[in-house]
């Protein structure tokens, strides 16, 4: 078997197994020896692997795995910290994506647009509901997008997805499947899995 065409694995100190290293979180220290979360696997020096998943955390901050595998025992690490860290860069890498979204033309927002889209079946790839957004709208949106087999997401708040989109308030967005609502996607999994929410 060629090697180049295997993926780089590492093992993930809290549950032992070996994922490819895309989609684990890397932490490694500060120059000040603090730790930090290397979300896109770029800074130097030693490394530690974690899954995306707030078990492995745990766990790894538990048995201190963190600091064994940065050869820094010493080092005083708490679990809500860490998940903060984590869970901060998730949503603004989400923001990011969805702000990119915005400037290529792929993002819908209002509950009306959003409530067409559906209707026509148009290719949207999710559906993302404020946690502030009133249940009437929730419940429509909810109903439209089930029947076309449409995810929804719930986060953020209508302030902060107006924000995102360059708009006013905005308790209802989508995002026409493609790349980046792919990409989205895959942080939205990651956000859920730190959060315990599925
Ligand atoms: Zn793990």
């Amino acid at each position: 078997m060629s090697k180049r065409c295997r993926e780089p694995e590492r093992t993930c100190v809290g549950c032992r197994v070996s994922q490819p290293q895309a989609s684990l979180v890397r932490f490694v220290l500060s120059p000040q020896q603090q730790l930090l979360v290397d979300y896109r696997q770029k800074l130097p020096g030693r490394g530690v692997y974690t899954c995306c998943d707030l078990d492995c955390i745990v766990r790894a901050v538990e048995r201190k795995q963190l600091q064994r595998g940065l050869k820094i025992e010493q080092l005083q690490v708490d679990v809500d910290q860490v998940v903060n860290m984590i869970t901060k860069i998730l949503l603004q890498r989400i923001e990011n994506l969805f702000g990119m979204a915005r400037k290529s033309g792929q993002a819908v927002s209002g509950s009306s647009a959003i409530l067409n889209s559906l209707k026509r079946n148009d290719s949207l790839a999710f559906v993302l509901l404020s946690d502030d957004v009133s249940t009437g709208i929730a419940s429509k949106v909810l109903t439209a997008a089930e029947s076309q087999r449409v995810e929804v997401f719930q986060m953020f708040s209508k302030g902060r997805i107006g924000e995102i989109l360059g708009k006013g308030e905005r308790s209802v967005a989508a995002l026409q499947a493609g790349k980046l609502a792919n990409a989205i996607k895959l942080e939205v999994q990651r956000y859920k899995r730190m959060s315990r929410e599925i």
